[in-house]
């Protein structure tokens, strides 16, 4: 009892001051054990904190991730695009042009197969030009029609399209896109070639290894491309054949014929084998002009330019040498076979209803022509057309209406043994 005598004795004796501070020391006791007591009884939450940490820093790592795949997707895909642009652009010849765009094509999408079609607009159809990938039993020229299948869907709406969006097409129009014709075909990204307004063809992917967020759109310019470069080559051709051709019989003119003869030459002289020409020009065609008019006169060289094309061979080249003078020249072709051929084209002429024929002085329209042959009547272009022209000039006094041989100017070492057979008219 003492002792508790004394502790109250003890307490009493304190100041009020000393209380103060006892008083906040146990609060700040209180809190410190509170805190502590705090923690220990929150573990379940502060661990749901963690793993939604965790789980924000796995989305944030996965899409850096993605982000920088697609950073080096498009990378690539721009390092590739100049290169691509350029050489696409400088082919001028148009079967250089789908090799090419396979190429780019297969270089992003790493695909199993690629499809590409150039459209024939003569009949509207798609043409298979060129693929990789493909079972041997589809083969290059196999055709689609437009509106069929995934690829004439692609052709007819000139949008381009995904599996998705082909699933989506066929939900909603209720329109099947799988042709059992086009079984072979792995259509998983299509994109039509379009130049201003109009289809030139399409390009098909499938069996895609490398994907990309917007790989529908690079197809997409991809296939622009390459019909800005159809679209040059078509009308590079089309000046081009206007530069080489007469306008009034559409056949080549001197110019591109000269071009042609020496080349026909080198190459007859690198292979040992005779070239020959064919010179003709029409009979009294002033006559013609006087009594029937320029313009029947023009019907008349149009019908000659006509006869000509249709007479001569694939490889031969004819042209219009002047007003009235046409050429041709017959590679490969020995003289006896060149005056074969040459007879008939002026047997064909001379037997042709030409209006009016009848007031011409033979009552005919007929030609004189001369054929010489490379290496014995000239050793080049000038030369050969200077020893044709020689022989027309026979024809001519010798009467009209005829073709004369060229009299050999050079003598050959005996090589032309090498030149029978080639082609004896
Ligand atoms: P020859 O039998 O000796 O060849 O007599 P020709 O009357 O044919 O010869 P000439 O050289 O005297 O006349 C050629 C004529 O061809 C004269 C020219 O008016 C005509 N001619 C040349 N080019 C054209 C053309 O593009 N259209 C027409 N209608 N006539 C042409
Ligand atoms: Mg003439
Ligand atoms: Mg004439």
């Amino acid at each position: 009892m003492d002792s508790i005598g004394d502790v109250l004795a003890t307490l009493r004796a304190v100041p009020p001051w000393g209380w103060a501070c006892g008083i906040v020391a146990g609060v700040f006791l209180g809190w410190l054990l509170g805190r502590i007591a705090g923690s220990r009884g929150r573990p379940a939450r502060r661990q749901v904190r963690d793993e939604n940490e965790v789980s924000v820093l796995r989305d944030l790592k996965s899409s850096v991730a993605r982000l920088e795949a697609e950073n080096t997707a498009l990378s690539n895909f721009f390092l590739l695009l100049p290169d691509f642009t350029k050489e696409i652009n400088s082919r001028m010849e148009r079967r250089a042009i789908a090799p090419l765009l396979v190429k780019i094509t297969e270089r992003l999408f790493a695909p199993t197969q690629v499809l590409l079609f150039f459209l024939d607009d003569r009949v509207n159809t798609l043409i298979l030009v060129q693929q990789r990938g493909l079972a041997e039993d589809v083969k290059i020229g196999f055709q689609v029609n437009m509106g069929e299948g995934r690829i004439g869907w692609v052709a007819q709406h000139k949008v381009p399209m995904d599996t998705n969006d082909f699933i989506r097409e066929m939900r909603q129009s209720g329109a099947s896109l799988e042709v059992p014709g086009h079984f072979r075909f792995k259509t998983e990204l299509c994109a039509p070639m379009v130049h201003e307004g109009r289809n030139l063809g399409v390009i098909s992917v499938g069996g895609i290894t490398r994907h990309y967020k917007y790989e529908k759109t690079m197809l997409n310019l991809i296939a622009d491309l390459g019909s800005i470069a159809l679209y040059n080559n078509t009308l590079f051709s089309q000046v081009q054949e206007m530069a080489n051709s007469d306008g009034l019989t559409k056949l080549y003119n001197k110019r591109f014929f000269m071009n042609r003869l020496s080349d026909e030459i080198i190459k007859a002289e690198k292979g040992h084998y005779p070239v020959s020409v064919f010179i003709f020009d029409l009979d009294h065609f002033k006559h013609y002009n006087d009594t029937q008019g320029h313009q029947a006169g023009d019907e008349v060289l149009k019908i000659t330019g006509q006869i000509l094309r249709e007479m001569v061979r694939p490889d031969d080249i004819p042209a219009r040498y002047g007003g009235e003078e046409f050429i041709v020249i017959l590679p490969q072709t020995p003289k006896d076979g060149a005056m074969v051929a040459a007879e008939r084209i002026r047997a064909r002429v001379a037997s042709h209803p030409y209006p009016n024929r009848e007031s011409q002085p033979l009552k005919t329209v007929s030609l004189s022509g001369g054929v010489a042959t490379f290496p014995d009547d000239g050793r080049n272009g000038t030369d050969l057309i200077a020893s044709a022209d020689a022989a027309l000039y026979r024809g001519k006094q010798a009467g009209r209406n005829r073709v004369i041989r060229a009299e050999t100017k050079y003598f050959s070492d005996g090589t032309e043994d090498a030149y029978y057979g080639v082609r004896n008219g």
